[in-house]
């Protein structure tokens, strides 16, 4: 059997890494340049490759494809390979065949990493053999080939989503749906909707979905849709004999017969979407029978994920706050809604069609000073210009970083929540929060 992989990155390699273990004919081929130790990877074991070209005759042969999440369904090669009647698989799609693990699978527009990260440390601070990946760190089928894990917490994206076709979750979470790279799904945010659920269409009645009840899109999708999978709704707002909620400042989960309860006060995790997240990796503990003394101390000491929500120094009594991840409006509103001092707010960057105004109450009520960090600003300054006594444009992280130690005073907290993507002025949303952390230990 010939596997073609199209993308040599940590999904690619890690694919060809088990498909040459399970005695597939491997080739991978990727448009640009391979990363040098992944290169190492392929020659060490032996799998054939190229870079900065797909050659036709190599690749129209597979008998599967798995390609890479980063490739859009129209790219030439993709269209080629369909029409011949090749499947093209994803990562997760190839790799689950392999493992009979149970496997808790992530997905949503925002709050995936964070969720994935606290769940996969509730279960293996309960001690369970548990690995993480899918989206983040070493990819699934890597680890499929080379672990032995009795169960994994993949954080899972919509694009590979869209290549699975028998890959189910025992137990799957939608974090939550908002508009996000429309630019793959035609434009059309059903299309997105639908993508995001494909997560649970083929869970049967021995499976669990977990998803968000307060969430506009997701509560649409079931008035037309249904899924055979036992549903855990959790709210901020509802409460429910089967699911979690929040009452009392308590968060409460009811699942099976057996209740969870515990005061948000000690969970570690600060934030309403935190919150969530909270009850969802707590759904999951408990679907997977993990004591509740345990759960509890591990909801107590988690440290949270880099470049979230991040509390980086306190200097002069202001609180530095690194959320660069927030790409989207929907996680910036989550970050000024945790706010409870007067903020100065670090915003902008590439915005994929944000509308501001979801943000303007929260911004009228909580911040005092906007800094505009990017290249074209004039959106943010159009919405906030009458809202924000004082409002600057800065192209550096120092630069913001300097103005808003100027501007903020005692009791403040300085927020980095950019609402848009990062790569006018930085490589990366990891850059520029490294940046920004870099800058505040120099003041
Ligand atoms: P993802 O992996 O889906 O991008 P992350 O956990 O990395 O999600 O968080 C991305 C951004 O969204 C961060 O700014 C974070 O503070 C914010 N966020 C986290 N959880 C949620 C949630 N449940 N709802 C909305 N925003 C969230």
């Amino acid at each position: 059997m010939r596997l073609v992989i199209l993308g040599g990155g940590e999904s690619g390699v890690g694919t060809a890494i088990l498909g040459k273990k399970k005695g597939y004919d491997v080739f991978v081929s990727d448009l640009g340049k391979i990363k040098g130790n992944y290169k190492e990877v392929l020659i060490i074991n032996e799998i054939a490759w190229e870079e900065e070209k797909h050659t036709e005759d190599l690749i129209l042969n597979a008998d599967v494809v798995m390609k890479s999440p980063g490739i859009p369904d129209k790219s030439p090669m993709i269209k080629k390979l369909l029409a011949k009647g090749v499947s093209v698989l994803s990562e997760i799609e190839f790799a689950a065949p392999f493992t009979d693990a149970t496997i808790i699978g992530i997905t949503g527009s925002n709050g995936k990493t964070t969720t994935t990260m606290l769940t996969h440390h509730l279960l293996k601070s309960a001690g369970l053999n548990v690995g993480v990946g899918g989206n983040i760190g070493k990819s699934f089928a890597w680890q499929v080939a080379e672990n032995k894990y009795d169960s994994y917490v993949l954080e899972l994206s919509s694009f590979q989503l869209d290549g699975i076709m028998n890959f189910k979750p025992h137990i799957a979470i939608i974090t939550n749906i908002s508009p996000d790279h429309l630019d793959r799904y035609d434009y059309k945010y059903e299309n997105y909707i639908d993508s995001k659920f494909r997560i649970t269409m083929n869970q049967t009645e021995d499976d669990y979905l977990i998803y968000d009840a307060d969430d506009e899109a997701i509560t649409e999708w079931f008035k037309t849709h249904t899924t055979k999978a036992k549903l855990i709704p959790f709210s901020l707002t509802k409460t429910f004999s089967e699911g979690a909620y929040i009452k009392n400042n308590k968060m409460e989960i009811s699942i099976n017969q057996e209740e969870f309860t515990m005061d948000t006060a000690h969970i570690a995790l600060e934030g309403k979407h935190n919150m969530k997240n909270a009850m969802a990796a707590t759904s999951v503990a408990k679907l997977m029978q993990i004591r509740k003394a345990t759960i509890r101390e591990s909801l107590s000491n988690f440290q949270g994920v880099e470049h979230r929500l991040e509390k980086v120094l306190k200097i002069l009594n202001v609180q530095y706050i690194n959320d660069s991840k927030a790409t989207n409006v929907n996680a910036t509103f989550f970050a000024l809604d945790s706010m409870n001092t007067p903020t100065v707010w670090i915003v902008g960057g590439v915005d994929k069609g944000n509308d501001y105004n979801e943000l303007m109450s929260l911004v009228r009520e909580k911040v005092k000073a906007i800094i505009c960090l990017g290249v074209d600003n004039k959106k943010i300054i159009d919405v906030f210009g009458n809202v924000v006594d004082m409002m600057i444009e800065v192209s550096t992280m120092n630069d913001a970083v300097r103005m808003a130690q100027r501007l903020s005073e005692k009791g403040d907290t300085v927020l980095l929540s950019p609402a848009c993507a990062s790569f006018d002025l930085f490589e990366n949303y990891e850059d520029r929060g490294n940046q920004f952390k870099q800058a505040v230990k120099n003041l």
